[in-house]
C-alpha cells in the first residue's frame, strides 16, 4: 500500500495509451509514485460493455494498492476517437504533459503469408497512434514550454525478428520519429524519446508457444525476461527532470540481448 502523503504532485498530468496492459501498468504506478496525475487509455473496440468493466475492474485492483489512476477510453489507431480522449483529460483533467506512446499490437506471420489487414493493424496501432497522440498533445505541451513523450519501441525494431516485418518495421518506425521530433521540439521545453524493451514477461509474451519462448529466454545473456518495473523505470527516468539533457535517445532494456550504440 502507497502511502499518499509521501506523494509530492508536480501538478502535471501523463497519459498512457494502453495504460491497463502489462507494461502500461507498471508505467502507470511508477508515474503516480513520482508524482503525476495519471490518465490510462484503454480502447473499447468492439464497443462490448466487457472492456470498460475489465478496465474499471482495472482502475479499483490499481486503487487498492493506492495507486490513483484516471481510465479513458479511445481507440489510438484512430484519429478522431483519440482527438474525442484526449479532449475529454484536457477538459476534465488538464493539459497533457506527458505522453508514453505504449500501447501496441503483434500479428506476427512471416511476410509471404501475411494479409494485408496484419500488415496495417501494426502499423496503425504500433506507429500512426504516436503521429496521432503526438500531434494532439504537442501544441498543449508547447505552451506549457513543458513536456515529455516516450514511445516503447522494441528489440525487435533494432535488429528485426522472424515473422515480424510488420512489427519490426513500426518499432524502428518510432525511433525515426522521436528523433525528427526532438530536433524541433529541443529549443521548446519538450524531450523526446525511446525505450526499447527486450522480452518483458507480460500476456504478449507469455501468449507465445512455451518451447519458443524457452529458446528466447536461452539467448537472453541475463538468463531471464524482463520485468514491467524495468521498463517503466526506464519510462520514469526519461519523464524526470534528472533526464532534462536528453532528448532524440533511445534506451535499451532488454538483458544484454542485442546490444546497440
Ligand atoms: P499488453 O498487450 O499487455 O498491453 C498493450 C495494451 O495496448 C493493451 O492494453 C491493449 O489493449 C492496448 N491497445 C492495443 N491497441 C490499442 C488501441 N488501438 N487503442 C488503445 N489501446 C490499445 O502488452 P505489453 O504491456 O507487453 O506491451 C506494451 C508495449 O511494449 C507495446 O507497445 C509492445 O509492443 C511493447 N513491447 C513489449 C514487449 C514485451 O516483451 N512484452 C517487448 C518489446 C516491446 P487490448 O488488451 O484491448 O488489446
Amino acid at each position: 500500500m502507497t502511502d499518499k502523503n509521501t506523494i509530492v504532485k508536480n501538478g502535471k498530468v501523463a497519459l498512457i495509451t494502453g495504460g491497463t496492459g502489462g507494461i502500461g501498468s507498471a508505467i502507470c504506478e511508477r508515474l503516480y509514485k513520482a508524482g503525476f496525475t495519471l490518465v490510462a487509455n484503454y480502447r473499447d473496440f468492439d464497443k462490448a460493455m466487457k472492456w470498460r468493466e475489465e478496465a474499471k475492474k482495472w482502475r479499483d485492483d490499481q486503487l487498492k494498492m493506492g495507486i490513483d489512476v484516471k481510465i479513458v477510453e479511445g481507440d489510438i489507431s484512430d484519429y478522431e476517437s483519440a482527438k474525442r480522449m484526449i479532449r475529454e483529460i484536457e477538459e476534465e483533467v488538464g493539459v497533457i504533459q506527458v505522453l508514453v506512446n505504449n500501447a501496441g499490437i503483434t500479428r506476427d506471420t512471416p511476410l509471404h503469408k501475411m494479409a494485408p489487414e496484419q500488415w496495417f493493424e501494426v502499423m496503425n496501432t504500433n506507429l500512426n497512434s504516436i503521429f496521432i497522440c503526438s500531434r494532439l498533445v504537442i501544441e498543449g505541451m508547447m505552451a506549457k514550454g513543458w513536456g515529455r513523450i516516450v514511445s516503447i519501441s522494441s528489440v525487435n525494431g533494432q535488429k528485426g525478428q522472424f515473422g515480424q516485418t510488420n512489427y519490426a518495421t513500426a518499432k524502428a518506425g518510432m525511433v525515426g520519429f522521436s528523433k525528427s521530433l526532438a530536433l524541433e521540439t529541443a529549443k521548446k521545453g519538450i524531450t523526446v524519446n525511446t525505450v526499447s524493451p527486450g522480452y518483458i514477461g507480460t500476456a504478449m509474451v507469455m501468449a507465445i508457444r512455451e518451447d519458443i519462448r524457452n529458446k528466447i529466454i536461452d539467448q537472453v545473456p541475463m538468463g531471464r525476461l524482463g520485468d514491467p518495473q524495468e521498463i517503466a523505470a526506464a519510462v520514469a527516468y526519461l519523464v524526470s527532470d534528472d533526464a532534462s539533457y536528453i532528448t532524440g535517445s533511445d534506451i535499451s532494456v532488454n538483458g544484454g540481448l542485442y546490444m546497440s550504440r
